[in-house]
C-alpha cells in the first residue's frame, strides 16, 4: 500500500468496508513512525505526507482538541486532534464528533460504530490516523 492510499484511508469509510467492522482499539502509531522515518530519510516528498483533505483541516481549525505535540513534519504548529465516527446511519464520510456528550450519545448506540481519532496540522497539513475505537454496538 502507498502512502497516499494509506492517507486516504484515514477519513474515508472505505478502510471500513475494506477489513469489516473492528471491536478492538487499532493503534496506528508504528505506521505513523514509519511513515515519519520515510519522509526524514528523503523517501517521501513532504506533498506526499501533507496532503490532509480541506474538509479535515478546516475541522482540526474550528473544533480540533489542542494538543502539546509538536508538527513531525514542519514542526512549527502544535497538532490538533479530530474524531470521524463510521457507522449505519452516519454520513459516508463520517461524522464529527467534537463534544464527550455527542460522544456519549453515539456510544449508547445498538449499531456498531468506529471512532477514528485523525492527528492534523493546520501550517503543512500533514495528517495521521492515530487510534480506531469502537464505540456502540450496545
Ligand atoms: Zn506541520
Amino acid at each position: 500500500m502507498d502512502s497516499t492510499t494509506l492517507s486516504q484511508m484515514s477519513f474515508t469509510a472505505s478502510a471500513l468496508t475494506g477489513g469489516g467492522t473492528y471491536r478492538s482499539i487499532i493503534d496506528h502509531r508504528l505506521e505513523r513512525r514509519a511513515l515519519i522515518n520515510e519522509y526524514r530519510r528523503g523517501r517521501l516528498r513532504q506533498d506526499q505526507v501533507c496532503d490532509a483533505h480541506p474538509e479535515l483541516i478546516r475541522a482540526a481549525t474550528n473544533v480540533g482538541t489542542e494538543t502539546k505535540n509538536p508538527c513531525p513534519i514542519c514542526e512549527e504548529q502544535e497538532l490538533r486532534l479530530v474524531t470521524y465516527v463510521f457507522g449505519p446511519r452516519l454520513p459516508p464520510h463520517g461524522k464529527c464528533v467534537t463534544t464527550a456528550r455527542e460522544m456519549a450519545t453515539l456510544n449508547r448506540r445498538r449499531e456498531e460504530l468506529s471512532a477514528y481519532i485523525v492527528e492534523a496540522c493546520t501550517e503543512c497539513h500533514w495528517h495521521h490516523l492515530l487510534r480506531v475505537l469502537p464505540v456502540g454496538g450496545r
